[in-house]
């Protein structure tokens, strides 16, 4: 796409990776984030690059929905990481514990009947992330929509 190409042409990718992000309207924003420098999951920036309203906050992490849900899915939420680090093995053990337990209690909350949990990390070639920003996403699948396909989540770039 010579859209992203010129963008990767700006400097290095420090924060996001243009290449995994799926939407128009996403890509565009990206290219905002990119230009500023900003990880847009660290706290100060949140505000600024994510629309949609926190649910629940815990002491290391933040629960919200999506902005750009995937296909075929009834929920599909985010949890961000209130630090900002890009590799588990910075997660403190309270930091895992705070993590399951928020991960319950939406369970709980949203009254989910199943789905998938996915965190990707590390070098984005690998992860296929669009934001370094540790986060991980809780997804429910919308089985009985119309013409429903099973949820995907792809790990890894194609070279
Ligand atoms: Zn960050």
């Amino acid at each position: 796409m010579s859209s992203t190409q010129s963008v990767k042409n700006l400097g290095p990718i420090t924060f996001v990776d243009i290449d995994n992000a799926r939407e128009v309207e996403q890509i565009e924003l990206m290219k905002q984030i990119m230009e500023s420098g900003e990880c847009p999951f660290c706290l100060e920036n949140l505000k600024k690059y994510h629309r949609t309203p926190v649910l629940k906050e815990t002491e290391h992490w933040l629960l919200t929905r999506n902005a750009w849900p995937y296909d075929n899915t009834r929920e599909h939420f985010l949890i961000i990481l209130k630090t900002h680090k890009e590799r588990l093995r910075e997660l403190s053990p309270d930091e895992g514990a705070d993590f399951f337990r928020l991960m319950v209690w939406a369970e709980k909350k949203f009254d989910l009947p199943g789905g998938g949990l996915v965190m990707r990390f590390g070098d984005t070639v690998y992860s296929a992330g669009s934001v370094k920003h540790l986060h991980a996403q809780l997804i429910v699948p919308d089985i009985d929509k119309p013409g429903f396909k099973p949820t995907r989540i792809k790990i890894g770039k194609a070279r």
